[in-house]
């Protein structure tokens, strides 16, 4: 068994026994496998392991990646559909990749960033998923909409079109311990049920919880947990 295939069943295990504590279903819980800064050969490994989504933080590199793992799977075994997530923070000239390669974006945090990834998404693929991503920590993080202005920016992506409104997204915070970790992710599932009343069922992907804080995560409701360290090991450069 490869290291990473080891890590992927370990991390799989940490999600069933959180959803058992929770009393959750695990179906409930997708895994998102975070790729960045690791190349080809680790998404394939991964692949090989039965996992389906992975998540890119950086525009080139992941498009890079998606082509290259793309042809080796058309030589080796093909028809494995997998899915990209683009989970990186988003400059408006760099849309145009994410709208073409992507099937998910977790972090729309601008009117303006949704409007550019509807004008690109190319007519033939299906809409393109979107998470807006919430500033639930406050002064600490930059990134998000502030909790208040979630729902005027979810209206305006649930009425672009070839834009496909699915949830919230949310990277609190690090903190050491549970009750500290829950907090944060307890505020998103407040915000997440109350904009579900509106959006309907569509609107179903809490995507909240990394490797030190999947746990805690899943208890307050996570959907999505997005996991890079815990399977691919640690992160060396930061491209
Ligand atoms: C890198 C990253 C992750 C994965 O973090 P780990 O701590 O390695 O699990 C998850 N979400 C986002 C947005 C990231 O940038």
């Amino acid at each position: 068994m490869s290291g990473i295939e080891e890590r992927l069943q370990a991390v799989e295990k940490t999600i069933v026994a959180a959803c058992d504590e929770a009393r959750r279903p695990p179906a409930g819980v997708r895994l998102l496998a975070v790729s960045k800064t690791f190349g080809p050969d680790a998404v394939l490994a991964a692949i090989a392991a039965g996992q389906r989504a992975f998540g890119e933080n950086y525009v080139q590199e992941g498009v890079d990646k998606i082509r290259a793992v793309a042809a080796a799977m058309t030589d080796a075994a093909p028809g494995h559909a997998l899915e990209w997530h683009f989970i990186g923070p988003i400059q408006s000239n760099k849309t145009r990749p994410i709208a073409e390669h992507f099937g998910w974006v977790h972090t729309v945090e601008r009117e303006k960033i949704a409007t550019r990834l509807a004008e690109q998404r190319p007519a033939e693929l299906p809409p393109l998923n979107v998470c807006v991503q919430v500033n639930i920590s406050g002064e600490g993080s930059k990134s998000g909409v502030a909790p208040d202005e979630v729902a005027a920016l979810c209206e305006a992506v649930a009425r672009l079109p070839q834009l496909r409104l699915r949830g919230l997204m949310a990277i609190p915070e690090p903190a050491e311990d549970f009750a500290a970790q829950r907090a944060p992710f307890a505020a998103m599932r407040t915000l997440f049920d109350r904009l579900r009343e509106r959006f309907g069922p569509d609107f179903d992907t809490l995507s909240m919880g990394m490797s030190a804080d999947l746990r805690a995560a899943i208890v307050e409701g996570a959907t999505v947990v997005r996991v890079g360290s815990a399977i691919f090991g640690a992160r060396h450069y930061q491209p």
